[in-house]
């Protein structure tokens, strides 16, 4: 499907297989669904294990983009604009709570210099429409009076929220076959099977799963997908590392967050804390190194906080791309779409994403906020890339 019409289909929604079983590929499995195709998604292990499970759940556009992302920025916006009747439905859907909440965001610091970044980027979002506040050092402490003594300014995101990304993932699993999908667990595709130029299914460990269009929604894994005639899925790794404090009492009405840690209180007392950024790192075992960084962290910026029991570690890997935009969209294979790379705001994105693959697989159109996230911007230098590896070796 070339940017986007397949009038062909329109009256006849497509079978459609998905490659991916985390909050992507479930929510765009849930929303077809729901539309009237036939679903199938394909998950290596079991369902939203990933990096949908490692998650902090944080719904944060007004404090993830920083200055000059202004499309992280809009596609968190219109996401965040969908999120409530999104959660609405799937509650409903599923039959269980996945604890969206819309309390804001504090976003701090605690030294001079990183308060000049969290001015560049309050007046960034300023300038964008977001509904942001600037708050002094006492009135950072006013909304949170645990924080330590030392905050200096920041601002208040008053849209950004929260949910439990894990009872979100355990909702979607359920919403998806509430409505007639079928999941597939611990089967993995290897590769995307391509007739006459189009998608025409997925190969599975189980064989070929013919389809009429295929969704790559399978983050990391995207990489290793075999497609011919296809340039390679670009992934990143970036390697996260969490722990989760047991809070009790609620010490903390918001997420809080500085340039060294975030602090996320859910509902039942426990405080979810994160995370190391690690580059290229693709295991997902939490260290000595990185939990010390995150306990210094809390340390910082809470001390009263340092001292709660420790509930849990864990880490995770996001799936990256380059510049931390998503791949979505369609791309030169026909009927081949892609839903991946949602980096660190792969939560937020949920109901965007699974609206604009929809709108593209059942009614065609391709929506204009989708030219940014195409799979193309990343062409030349695939082409640079395939070009050096032919060149003769000088050294042999
Ligand atoms: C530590 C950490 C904190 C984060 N915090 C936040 C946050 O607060 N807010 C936010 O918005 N985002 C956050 N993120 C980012 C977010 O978790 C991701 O962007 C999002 O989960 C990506 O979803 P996904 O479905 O694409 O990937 P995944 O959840 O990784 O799902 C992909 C699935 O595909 C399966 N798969 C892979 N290859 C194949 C194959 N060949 N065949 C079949 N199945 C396959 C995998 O097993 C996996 O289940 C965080 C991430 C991490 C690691």
């Amino acid at each position: 499907m070339q940017s986007g019409s397949r009038s062909h289909k329109t009256f006849n929604l497509p079978k459609v297989a998905i490659i991916g079983g985390g909050v992507i590929g479930l929510s765009v499995g849930w929303r077809l669904a729901q539309a009237g195709c036939r679903v199938d998604v394909f998950e290596r292990h079991r369902t939203g294990q990933g990096a949908s499970w490692a998650a902090a759940g944080m719904l944060a556009a007004g404090a993830e983009a920083m200055p000059g992302e202004a499309a992280n920025f809009e596609l968190g916006r219109r996401s965040q604009a969908l999120w409530s009747e999104f959660a609405t439905q799937l509650e409903r859907a599923a039959g269980q709570s996945i604890e969206y909440r819309t309390e804001g965001t504090v976003v701090t610091s605690l030294k001079k210099a990183d308060q000049d970044k969290v001015r560049q980027q309050f007046e960034f979002l300023e300038t964008r429409g977001a509904r942001v506040s600037w708050l002094t050092g006492e009135e950072v402490r006013g909304r949170e009076p645990v924080l330590s003594r030392a905050v200096c300014g920041g601002y208040f995101s008053s849209d950004d929220g929260q949910v439990n990304n894990r009872k979100l993932v355990m909702a979607l699993r359920q919403a998806v076959g509430e409505a007639g999908g079928i999941v597939h667990e611990g089967q993995r595709v290897l590769g995307v099977e391509v007739t006459n130029g189009s998608a025409t299914g997925v190969i599975a460990d189980s064989g070929l799963a013919p389809a009429e269009i295929v969704v790559v929604a399978c983050g990391l894994g995207s990489k290793e997908l075999k497609i011919k005639d296809l340039m390679e899925i670009p992934m990143i790794p970036v390697k996260g590392q969490m722990m989760a404090l047991s809070m009790g009492e609620a010490y903390l009405s918001h997420v809080v967050r500085t340039g060294d840690v975030y602090l996320v209180p859910r509902r039942s007392g426990r405080l979810v804390v994160g995370a190391t950024s690690e580059r290229g790192r693709d295991d997902d075992l939490a260290t000595e190194e990185g939990l010390a960084a995150l306990k210094n962290g809390v340390a910082a910026l809470a001390p009263d906080l340092a001292s709660l029991p420790l509930e849990e570690t864990w880490a995770g890997v996001r799936p990256g791309t380059r510049d931390g935009l998503p791949i979505l969209g369609s791309c030169t294979i026909p009927d081949l779409i892609l839903a991946t790379g949602h980096y660190r705001n792969g939560i937020l994105w949920t109901p965007i994403t699974a609206a604009l693959v929809t709108e593209l697989i059942v009614s065609g159109r391709s929506s204009d906020l989708l030219k940014s996230f195409s799979l193309n911007r990343f062409s030349g230098e695939w082409t640079k890339l395939k070009t050096a590896l032919n060149q003769p070796s000088l050294t042999a």
